[in-house]
């Protein structure tokens, strides 16, 4: 049984959800078909990981009622201002083939051209008001993004999704907001990208402490970061193409870790951010991508 968090509009979502960045298009379908299948009811997609077509496809085919599916997707930073997001949520709808996104919001901050991220948000709370959307919000903004955001637009995100795994745990910005009432949404819940790109740093699969915690749980790293996260209030979104993978990662609610043990883990933070700068990004900087018309 799936947890659930509450977005501060009322919206009910799966704390536990699957995400679907660099899965390639021809696996894509047969990972969203495994979760579905598995009791994953949270999609996270974006328009620039080039495959909202694969997850909408996955999601017809699975036969599970709409309703019982929640849907978010991102707006790339080349679509943001007003016009361009408003159509940028018509191209992510069309090409999941759906009425209305369960949660739509803004990749990333654009810091050099706060107007265009601005603009853009002001989209989405017009998508907001049309019912286009049951709920908007935000990734990868930091405390100066979300304080600017919040002092020039009305609806408060209900999400920001952010970096954040043992290593990078953000704790001043996930009480930031929790103060605003914004639900923290893990990216890279399990340390991916402490694996998966190369750098310095180590990756969380690895580490002693978790390792012992799994083991006294009879459980798997992997099991017991998600654990975390949801006895820590956010919601999850890890990855995986593997069936057996995208199992393990769902079967994390048949234990509880101790206070002793989330402090433990707490403890792991290093404070160093594995991901983009999120204050450096350009479209440039992002290789100029674009996304195509549906
Ligand atoms: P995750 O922490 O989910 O880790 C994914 C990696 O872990 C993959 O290499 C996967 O390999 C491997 N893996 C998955 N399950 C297990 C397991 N049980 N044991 C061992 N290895 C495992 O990182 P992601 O960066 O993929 O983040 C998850 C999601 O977050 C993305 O899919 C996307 O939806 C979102 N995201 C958002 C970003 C943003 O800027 N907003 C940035 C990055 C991610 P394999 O597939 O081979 O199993």
């Amino acid at each position: 049984m799936n947890a659930t968090v509450t977005l501060n509009n009322g919206v009910v979502v799966p704390s536990l959800g699957f995400g679907v960045f660099q899965i390639p298009n021809e696996q894509t379908e047969a990972a969203v078909e495994s979760a579905l299948a598995t009791g994953y009811r949270l999609i996270d997609t974006a328009a620039a990981y080039i495959n909202e077509r694969e997850v909408g496809t996955a999601i017809r085919r699975s036969g599970i009622d709409r309703s019982d599916i929640f849907i978010e997707t991102k707006v790339w930073i080349s679509d943001y201002g007003y016009d361009q997001t408003l159509h940028a949520c018509d191209k992510g709808t069309r090409k999941l083939g759906l009425d209305q996104l369960d949660l739509l919001i803004l990749h990333q901050p654009l810091p050099s051209q706060f107007d265009l991220t601005i603009d853009a948000y002001r989209a989405l709370e017009t998508l907001l008001a049309d019912g286009r959307v049951r709920a908007i919000g935000v990734s990868n903004f930091m405390p100066e993004h979300l304080e600017q955001l919040l002092a020039e637009t009305k609806v408060v995100p209900a999400v920001n999704q952010i970096e954040l795994h043992p290593y990078f745990s953000q704790p001043e910005l996930q009480a930031l907001n929790a103060a605003h009432g914004i639900v923290t949404q893990a990216w890279s819940p399990l340390g991916g990208i402490t694996f998966y790109r190369s750098g310095q740093g180590g990756s969380t699969l690895q580490d002693a402490t978790i390792g012992e915690i799994a083991q006294e749980h009879r459980k798997t790293p992997a099991q017991v970061m998600l654990r975390w996260h949801l006895q820590e209030g956010r919601s999850a979104i890890p990855k995986s193409t593997k069936p057996e993978r995208i199992a393990e990662n769902f079967d994390v609610f048949d234990f509880e870790l101790s206070e002793a043990e989330l402090a433990r883990i707490d403890g792991l933070n290093k404070g160093v951010r594995r991901g983009p700068e999120p204050a450096g990004i350009t479209v440039e900087a992002t290789g100029g991508r674009q996304i195509p018309e549906a």
